[in-house]
């Protein structure tokens, strides 16, 4: 028994809840998850490296790679443009390797629509106030791009239903073994595996 093409997961949710941190937990510990690493017009942050964290790319850059088709999706989300390039993901999953997306909601949306089979989890708060807290003690964004991402937050919960898994990040060690359980289970599902018996 084998598989047959990698499977294709997307991790979303509110920016601050912990999709980052979570899956710094998890990917370690399974084999053959490879992270896309998406394009960003967004400035870098201390520490953050071009090509690891995210293709850092003029708004000019970006849109071109958008009229040449290079992403499977792509948004504008507090005022920047994030994209997905295509290219890596197609030779990861024609290897038969699976693949996660940490990409925001609109974005997810998107591969809903193109890509029917892929896995869709939501990383959710467990409430509003913590969902704050973190973002404000992340420390990465001023007062008024924190206000920006906290009211896109309100939008994006809506969306839970349309999405396959929720995960709520409390307590991180109980939200990674859930996390891995969603990854592993996912990985189980006949859809995903050929039989030579
Ligand atoms: P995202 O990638 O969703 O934007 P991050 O992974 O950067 O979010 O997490 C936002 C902040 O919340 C970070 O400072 C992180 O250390 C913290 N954090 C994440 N998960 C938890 C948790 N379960 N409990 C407490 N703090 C958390
Ligand atoms: P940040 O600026 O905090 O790194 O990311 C902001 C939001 O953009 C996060 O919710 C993150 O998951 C999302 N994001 C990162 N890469 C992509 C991408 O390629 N496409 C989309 N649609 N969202 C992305």
């Amino acid at each position: 028994m084998k598989e047959q093409k990698g499977t294709l997961f997307v991790l979303t949710g509110p920016s601050g809840v912990g999709k980052g941190t979570l899956l710094s937990h998890v990917l370690p510990q399974l084999d053959s998850l490879f992270l896309s690493v998406s394009a960003t017009t967004r400035e870098p942050r201390p520490g953050e490296q071009d090509g690891v964290h995210y293709y850092f790319l003029s708004p000019e850059q970006f849109r071109s790679r958008i009229e040449d088709g290079a992403f499977l999706e792509h948004a504008q989300f507090s005022g920047n443009y994030y994209g997905t390039p295509s290219a890596p993901i197609d030779e990861h999953l024609s290897r038969g390797e699976d693949v996660v997306l940490e990409i925001e909601v609109q974005g997810a949306m998107q591969i809903r629509e193109k890509r029917p089979d892929a896995a869709m989890i939501f990383v959710a708060p467990p409430d509003f106030a913590t969902l704050e807290a973190r973002l404000r003690g992340r420390q990465t964004e001023a007062e008024d791009a924190i206000a920006l991402r906290l009211e896109t937050a309100k939008h994006e919960l809506q969306q839970i239903p349309k999405f396959d898994y929720v995960v709520i990040n409390d307590d991180l060690t109980r939200a990674e073994e859930e996390l891995k359980a969603v990854f592993l289970a996912e990985r189980a599902r006949t859809m995903h595996r050929t039989f030579h018996i």
